[in-house]
């Protein structure tokens, strides 16, 4: 197992002390809990399902983020930049100054560092992403201000 992987399955909580460098290892689902997204940095109901990894424990980290119809991210930058990758419904990205896009499962989505940006369901319709970042001094995201009602229904 190269470095950065072990790192990922020792920091996941996922292997024990008689991990086998050289053997695939199955790190079971049930094994890592949800957690609701905070009100500080989301509106309406989000469900984060940790997937590896731990910011400020090794850089690469994913998530899967489940928003309910109208529920999305605060305004936010990544200072490495961020994969989105859409498994269920239908929801809605944003850059700063841009259009509002629909994304949509199988959709993958690349944020490039520092771009201001959102996510989140359609005002209809939740939906499902994976997330993937890479953190910086033990940072994956920085948090800037919620997604007003009236810009987000534009
Ligand atoms: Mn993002």
């Amino acid at each position: 197992m190269k470095r950065e992987m072990m790192a990922v399955a020792v920091t996941a909580g996922l292997v024990g002390p008689a991990l086998a460098e050289d053997r695939m290892q199955v790190f079971p689902n049930g094994s890592r809990p949800s957690a609701r997204g905070p009100d500080a940095t989301f509106t309406g109901s989000v469900r984060v399902d940790p997937q590896f990894a731990a910011p400020g424990e090794t850089a690469l980290s994913a998530g899967h983020v489940t928003f309910e119809p109208g529920a999305r991210s605060a305004w936010h930058t990544h200072p490495a930049g961020q994969l989105l990758i859409v498994t269920t419904g239908a929801g809605w990205v944003q850059e700063w100054n841009g259009t509002k896009r629909e994304i949509k499962p199988g959709d993958v989505i690349w944020t490039p560092p520092g771009v201001k940006h959102w996510h989140g369901a359609t005002a209809t319709t939740g939906v499902g992403h994976y997330a993937i970042q890479t953190s910086v001094d033990g940072k994956g995201v920085d948090w800037m201000e919620k997604v007003s009602d009236e810009h987000y229904a534009k």
